[in-house]
């Protein structure tokens, strides 16, 4: 079958939806969408895209592309402004880190000073100086659970 046919075809699928055409022209489409399959198929996809996009909000066709470019570009800014929060996490999660190898020595000798005066069993004063190494991790993991919830809580928010 010759391609303008099928051209001519497709053009009015399209424009049939959107500013209609003549009896003629109907009656051509029709009869060719009879005999070609692949038309046929293109003006059920259309008829079934333009049904899913009527159950979007949104006013077609105009608006459309503004709107999801938008959106696109919104989200775009959020995870801008999200990424350098994320890269301060890591920063302290390093430099507590260090820190806390730097500091150390002088923390398990506080521990085992204050351990000795207090009278306190090796054992009691040891593990104490374990769960002090735990308490950034723990802070850190409370970060960025809260974190998580907010965007779960968020993606879940019907917009
Ligand atoms: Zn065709």
């Amino acid at each position: 079958m010759n391609k303008n046919l099928h051209d001519r075809a497709e053009k009015l699928i399209a424009q049939e939806r959107i500013e209609g055409i003549s009896q003629t022209e109907r009656d051509w489409l029709a009869a060719h969408l009879g005999e070609c399959p692949v038309c046929a198929q293109v003006a059920q996809q259309t008829t079934a895209a333009l049904r899913a996009l009527r159950g979007l909000p949104v006013l077609l066709p105009r608006g459309l592309a503004e709107r999801t470019q938008f959106r696109v570009q919104l989200r775009a800014q959020e995870m801008r402004e999200r990424e350098p929060r994320r890269r301060l996490l890591w920063i302290m999660c390093v430099m507590s880190w260090a820190l806390g190898i730097a500091a150390a020595p002088y923390v398990w000798r506080a521990f085992e000073w204050a351990g000795e005066h207090l009278g306190m069993p090796r054992l009691v004063w040891e593990m104490g100086f374990g769960l002090w190494w735990t308490i950034p991790a723990l802070i850190a993991a409370a970060v960025v659970l809260m974190e998580n919830l907010r965007l779960a809580h968020e993606n879940d928010r019907p917009d």
